[in-house]
């Protein structure tokens, strides 16, 4: 075998395939770099450019975690007022500029950060406004989890934001949202979007309800990062304030996964849909130093319940108390009262589990078997890269289908992997060790929660969170709206 020259020929058809990237970048986004250094008429935020000092450290800033896309926009533009967007989506029309949209910056895969075009940052419409009569928030999509959580409380009302306090209600929202107390709550959060106000590509205005343009609506609920418009305020429904919150946590030796998963399966079907039940493989903080990391993992379970009375918050969790679970369990504490805030904090710090924010990479699996998922993937877990990954499963989520609404609800239930780790170098492992995970949970999943799936290695991740029908909807509405192809599509996906 003549490896030399198979080598050479490689190198060759890679600078070929790499000729070929450059003249797409430069067609897809690079059109006109003047027209991108130039100023933006009607748009008075700030404007970024690529080879201004500035540029490098505001690129990175745009992405929470610390694997940072080798992706870069020709301009990021920080808007301060909805007709700034359009401002901005005009320009970019004319000039035949592609734009990724970005809100809280906290998906994994970087979307909002694209080779060429503009970033439109709108994480600084962080405005909430609340109608307390009719339980109604009208949110921005800059809104972090926490500022709607505390803003809500004023009135006495709450939403399922996500459990991580940082994270932007807007990709969020747009992606799905496994939010607090979803399995009350609709069981993805963009059921309770209930209209949306967004600027065309055209930078045109239009609201989105049942009456006025549905069909956007739809988009919205579930598109994910890749939606052809840009979201300016969510309409949400919002729910009043539980009474009382108490939880117990159990944790269990890793050998003990099969009492986890007897008890969760017997008890979850019938249990009170504001009971949340999320079980964790990890591994276990408290291990002695130099425990071989496959021996350290743990499995912990925690069951929220958010009552209406203190007593209904009890009643929710005395089933777990007298269960298998409880009594296998090495460490327990049971009804301990929190409030919503304290939940954040002790239980979903603002990065992973220890307050980390590492490198990072999600899979995911929506399923009606989230204990089978955990058993296959038991054995491949304990052998993770890295100390730091971690696999949740929410065992009582009450998903059901919405035909009004694109998020694919094919299952009831969610299993979510995690690939966290801090040194660059072992970016590969843990990737592999992700995609072989996903060998394990593929076999069990209807469908996949598309803000964690992993695109930057299997561009056809994004696809199968979708059935054929609805992603071929969804490039329809995409032809229909965005003909020009103004707005970047979902990462990995041609144009
Ligand atoms: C530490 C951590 C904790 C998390 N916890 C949860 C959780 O509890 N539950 C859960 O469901 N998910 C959770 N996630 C996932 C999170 O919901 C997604 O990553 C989501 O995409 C983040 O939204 P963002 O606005 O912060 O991100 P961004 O990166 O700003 O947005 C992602 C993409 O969404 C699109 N987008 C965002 N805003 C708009 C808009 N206004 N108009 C049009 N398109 C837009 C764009 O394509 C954008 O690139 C978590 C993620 C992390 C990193």
């Amino acid at each position: 075998m003549d490896h030399g020259s198979t080598s050479r020929r490689q190198a060759l058809q890679q600078l070929a395939s790499l000729g070929a990237l450059g003249a797409l970048g430069l067609l897809r986004s690079g059109q006109a770099p003047a027209a991108a250094a130039g100023a933006i008429p009607g748009f008075g935020g700030t404007v970024t450019r690529r080879e201004d000092a500035g540029y490098e450290g505001l690129r990175q800033s745009l992405v929470w975690h610390r694997s940072k896309p080798a992706r870069y926009p020709d301009l990021i533009a920080q808007v301060r007022s909805e007709d700034e967007i359009a401002a901005v989506l005009r320009h970019a029309a004319a000039n035949r500029l592609k734009v990724a949209v970005r809100s809280g910056g906290h998906n994994p895969t970087g979307p909002s950060l694209r080779d060429g075009g503009i970033c439109l940052d709108l994480s600084a419409l962080a405005g909430i406004e609340v109608d307390r009569a009719r339980q109604l928030a009208r949110v921005q999509p800059g809104v972090r989890a926490i500022q709607l959580v505390a803003r809500l409380a004023q009135d006495d009302l709450t939403f399922p934001t996500a459990h991580c306090a940082s994270v932007g209600m807007g990709g969020f929202l747009l992606g799905g949202g496994i939010g607090w107390n979803h399995g009350y709550r609709g069981g993805m959060a963009t059921f309770n979007i209930e209209a949306a106000d967004l600027v065309l590509a055209d930078g045109r205005r239009v609201t989105a309800s049942a009456e006025a343009n549905p069909d956007l609506l739809w988009a919205v609920r579930g598109g994910g990062p890749g939606l052809f418009a840009a979201v300016t305020r969510f309409h949400l429904k919002a729910y009043p304030l539980p009474k009382a919150i108490r939880v117990s946590s159990y944790i269990l030796p890793f050998a003990k996964l099969a009492t986890m998963t007897t008890t969760l399966d017997a008890l979850a079907p019938t249990a009170d849909p504001k009971l949340e039940l999320l079980a964790l493989l990890m591994h276990d903080p408290a291990a002695p130093p130099g425990t071989p990391p496959e021996q350290a993992k743990i499995c912990f379970l925690t069951a929220f319940a958010f009552g209406d009375s203190d007593a209904q918050a009890h009643a929710m969790l005395a089933p777990l108390a007298q269960s298998a679970l409880a009594r296998e369990a090495t460490v327990k504490e049971e009804n301990q009262v929190f409030t919503l805030f304290e939940l954040f904090p002790k239980f979903f710090s603002t990065s992973t589990p220890g307050g980390y924010m590492g490198r990072y990479a999600a899979e995911s699996a929506i399923t009606d078997e989230p204990s089978r998922i955990l058993h296959a993937l038991a054995d491949h877990f304990r052998h993770a890269h890295s100390p730091i990954c971690h696999v949740i499963a929410s065992y009582n989520m009450n998903l059901r289908a919405h035909a009004d609404a694109c998020f694919p609800s094919t299952a009831r239930n969610y299993v979510g992997c995690f690939a966290i780790w801090d040194d660059a170098h072992a970016d590969e492992d843990n990737f592999r060790w992700l995609e072989r995970a996903t060998t394990f949970m593929d076999p069990w999943a209807k469908g996949h929660y598309i803000n964690e799936v992993e695109p930057r290695r299997n561009p056809e991740r994004i696809r199968q969170c979708f059935p054929p029908a609805t992603w071929e909807r969804l490039q329809a509405l995409r032809r229909q709206y965005d003909p020009q192809g103004v707005f970047h599509s979902w990462l990995g996906q041609p144009a």
